[in-house]
C-alpha cells in the first residue's frame, strides 16, 4: 500500500530541444504560483519603479529605455492578420492574463507583445513572493523535484499532483498550489488555487494569499482585480469537480499527444504513488475519472489574504461573493478580445490614473490617443464566425 506521493514540480531537460515549451508551459503551474504576476501591477509597487528596465530574457535590449517610444511595427503587422491567441502563439490562457486585463486590457496586450518590459524591482517582488508562497506550501508537504523532458511530461506532473491531493480533499485536509484547467468561451483557461481547506461548518473554502510589499491595504481597483481572480478560480474549479471538463477539449486546445509514453522519472514517479500508467492519456483519464467519481464539493467560501512581505503580518482578508452572470458577463467580452472579435481598450477616463504607474505609459497609443487606438495600431477584428 503507498502513501500519498510529495507533489512534485518540473525542472526541464535540455535533451529534445523542446525544454523552452517545457519550462514555459510548466510555469503556469507549478514553477510560479500564478498569482505572483499580479504583483507585477501593484500600483504602490509600480509607483516606485522607475520606468522600463527589463528582467528577462535575452534580447532584453529594453524597448524604450531611452524614453523612446517603441516600434509598434510588428505589433501592427500581426494585427492584420490574426487573432490575439493565434499572434502571440498561445494555446491557453491563464486566470492571471484575465484578471490583469480586468485592470486594463491593452497593459495586458502590451504584456504579451514586449514580455521583457519587467522593471527589476516588480522582478525582485516577484521573487520574494513566490518564496513566501513556497514556504507555505512546504509547511504542508516536501516538493520532489522531477527531470522533463516533453511537455506530455509537464502536464503529467499537474497530473500527478491533482492525483495526489484529490484524497487530502476528500478526507478533509488543507491542499495548497492545486492545478485547475478549463475551457471557457473557447479558450482553455489554467492557474493554481493557492489553497483548498474545510471550515469548521464544513464548507469548502478557497484561500488567497497575495504578499505586499508595503504594510498596507491595496486600492479598491486592485482589489476588483483580485476578486475578480478568485472568481475565476471557482468558476473553473466548480466545473472540474462537476465533469464539465473533458480530456478531448484539454487535448485540442494543448495538442499534447496522449499515447507519447511518460518519461522514465515521470513513470517511476508515478508508479510509487501507487498508479499504473503508460502514457498522459493514461493518466489524464485517471485525473477526470478522480474528480467526478470523487465527490468534491463546489467551492463554497472565497477569501483573500493580504500579507506584509517582510513581516509576514496579514495586513487584512477579504471575503468574496460570487456572482456567476457578473464573471460569465465579463469572460465573454473579454475572450472576444483574445478571440480577435474586437480590438483591445485602453482603461476608461475615469481610470486614467492607472496609466501613472504604467510601464507602457510611454509608449501607449491609447493614452496618446486620449483614449482611442490611434489608426495605425488599430487591429482589424475579426468577424466572429
Ligand atoms: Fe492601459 Fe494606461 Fe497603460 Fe495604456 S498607459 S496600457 S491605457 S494603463
Amino acid at each position: 500500500m503507498h502513501g500519498p506521493p510529495c507533489p512534485i514540480q518540473s525542472c526541464a531537460m535540455a535533451e529534445t530541444g523542446e525544454e523552452e515549451t517545457v519550462s514555459t508551459e510548466a510555469s503556469g503551474f507549478s514553477d510560479l504560483s500564478d498569482s505572483e504576476f499580479l504583483e507585477f501591477l501593484d500600483l504602490e509597487d509600480a509607483q516606485e519603479s522607475s520606468a522600463s528596465l527589463s528582467k528577462s530574457g535575452p534580447s532584453t535590449e529594453p524597448p524604450g529605455k531611452d524614453d523612446k517610444p517603441v516600434s509598434l511595427q510588428n505589433w501592427k503587422r500581426g494585427l492584420d492578420v490574426s487573432s490575439p491567441m493565434e499572434r502571440f502563439h498561445l494555446k491557453y490562457l491563464y486566470v492571471t492574463d484575465l484578471s490583469t486585463q480586468n485592470w486594463c486590457e491593452l497593459q495586458t496586450a502590451y504584456g504579451k507583445e514586449l514580455p521583457g518590459f519587467l522593471v527589476p524591482e516588480k522582478a525582485a517582488v516577484l521573487d520574494t513572493g513566490a518564496s513566501i508562497h513556497l514556504a507555505r506550501e512546504l509547511e504542508l508537504h516536501d516538493l520532489v523535484t522531477i527531470p522533463i523532458t516533453t511537455k506530455e511530461d509537464a502536464w503529467a506532473i499537474k497530473f500527478l499532483n491533482i492525483l495526489s491531493m484529490i484524497p487530502t480533499l476528500q478526507s478533509g485536509g488543507r491542499i495548497r498550489e492545486f492545478p485547475v484547467f478549463g475551457e471557457v468561451e473557447g479558450v482553455l483557461l489554467v492557474g493554481v488555487i493557492d489553497e483548498l481547506h474545510y471550515t469548521a461548518k464544513g464548507e469548502l473554502e478557497l484561500a488567497e494569499l497575495k504578499t505586499r510589499r508595503h504594510p498596507v491595504l491595496p486600492l479598491e481597483a486592485q482589489k476588483k482585480k483580485d476578486c475578480f481572480q478568485v472568481s475565476l478560480y471557482k468558476y473553473i474549479f466548480d466545473a472540474m469537480v462537476q465533469g464539465k471538463v473533458t480530456p478531448a477539449s484539454l487535448i485540442h486546445h494543448t495538442k499534447l499527444c496522449p499515447e507519447k509514453p511518460l518519461g522514465p522519472s515521470v513513470l517511476r514517479h508515478a508508479q510509487q504513488g501507487g498508479f499504473s500508467v503508460k502514457s498522459l492519456g493514461d493518466l489524464m483519464e485517471l485525473v477526470f475519472l478522480s474528480l467526478t467519481l470523487s465527490d468534491l464539493p463546489v467551492i463554497d467560501i472565497l477569501k483573500i489574504e493580504y500579507i506584509h512581505q517582510e513581516t509576514a503580518t496579514v495586513l487584512g482578508t477579504e471575503t468574496v461573493t460570487f456572482e456567476e452572470k457578473e464573471v460569465r458577463g465579463k469572460v465573454q467580452h473579454y475572450m472576444a478580445y483574445w478571440m480577435g472579435h474586437r480590438e483591445p481598450q485602453g482603461v476608461d477616463v475615469e481610470e486614467a490614473w492607472k496609466c501613472r504607474t504604467c510601464n507602457y505609459a510611454d509608449i501607449c497609443e491609447w493614452r496618446k490617443g486620449g483614449g482611442v487606438l490611434s489608426s495605425t495600431l488599430k487591429p482589424q477584428a475579426k468577424k466572429p464566425k
